[in-house]
């Protein structure tokens, strides 16, 4: 597992049950004994879910090799083995052991002109029993906790489409009482609006995207009056869209560029698969 043994494991897990948050978010409950050892350190913590293709009965994903699993499940054929896409524990129970991930499911409504992706189809059709892994966290304080404000920042900026609307709840969770915090979240459907808990002193903005039309996060934001003082601003969504955002508050609000954390969530006409070979070739 690349060197990362103590932090991050491999737990083989089955569908519970799924349940439709709206016309474009289904939440899938994962279960199995091997999650009793899955330790999320909420927020926005991301783990790599592997899925099996169409008439597959589980992701061919060859973990029992131990460090050498990436090199030998990108050496199978891409229509062979697992479908490797990154999500968020959007909650974890103990008992018994649960792991709750909610889908947006682009591509799979019957006004969708572009295809689904594999996940996206995936979990348009599971049901209880359908049987996946999650590569997670095996310590809560982990590196794929991003959320990680300074405690000087005088307020906390959140930015997020639908994808990280299940990291947003995640951190709206764990925000302290008392902490001022802006959050704009962009759904793709008024009746994908969530009630999320949120601390007092959380102003909270929902928007809701045209069919086709482009993200109005940026043009949100910069109307936005945001409060004097240091911001922490954590950003995340379409890749386009997250520099957009990172760019703004950086060159035009003048916001200290190790104060915003970002994160391209996926980018418009690129697999994920694409974005990981364009990584893997950057590397080697
Ligand atoms: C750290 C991290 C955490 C994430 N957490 C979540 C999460 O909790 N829930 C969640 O739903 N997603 C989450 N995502 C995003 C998710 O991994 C991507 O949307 C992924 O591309 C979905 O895989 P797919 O197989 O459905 O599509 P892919 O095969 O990867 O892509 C197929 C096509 O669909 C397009 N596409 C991908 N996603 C979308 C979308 N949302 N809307 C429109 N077009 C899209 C791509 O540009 C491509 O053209 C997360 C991503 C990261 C990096």
């Amino acid at each position: 597992m690349t060197g990362q043994a103590q932090e991050y494991d491999f737990f083989p897990a089955h569908v519970v049950r799924t349940r439709r948050l709206g016309p474009t978010m289904l939440r899938v409950t994962f279960g199995g004994e091997a999650l009793r050892g899955f330790a999320s350190g909420g927020r926005d913590q991301s783990f790599s879910l592997f899925l099996p293709h169409p008439g597959q009965d589980e992701p061919n994903l060859p973990y029992a090799q131990g460090e050498g699993w990436f090199a030998a499940w990108r050496a199978l054929p891409a229509d062979e083995r697992a479908v490797m896409r990154s999500y968020t524990v959007r909650a974890q129970r103990a008992e018994p052991p649960e792991v709750d991930v909610d889908f947006a499911l682009h591509g799979t409504g019957p006004d969708d002109r572009a295809p689904a992706g594999p996940a996206a189809a995936w979990a348009a059709a599971a049901g209880p029993g359908a049987r996946v892994v999650l590569l997670g966290p095996a310590v809560a304080d982990n590196r794929s906790v991003s959320f990680r404000p300074p405690a000087d920042a005088d307020f906390v900026l959140l930015l997020a489409d639908e994808t990280a609307l299940p990291a947003t709840g995640g951190i709206l969770e764990h925000l302290p009482a008392g902490t001022r915090a802006l959050a704009w979240i962009e759904v793709p459907d008024a009746d994908d609006v969530q009630d999320l808990p949120a601390p007092d002193g959380v102003e909270l903005h929902w928007l809701v995207r045209a069919p086709g039309a482009p993200s109005g996060l940026p043009t949100a934001l910069r109307a936005a009056e945001l409060p004097d003082g240091a911001p922490y601003a954590w950003i995340a969504g379409e890749s386009g869209t997250v520099k957009e955002l990172r760019r703004h508050l950086v060159r035009e609000r003048g916001v200290d560029r190790r104060a915003v954390a970002f994160s391209g969530y996926w980018r418009r006409g690129a697999s994920e698969d694409r974005l990981r070979e364009e990584a893997y070739a950057g590397q080697s």
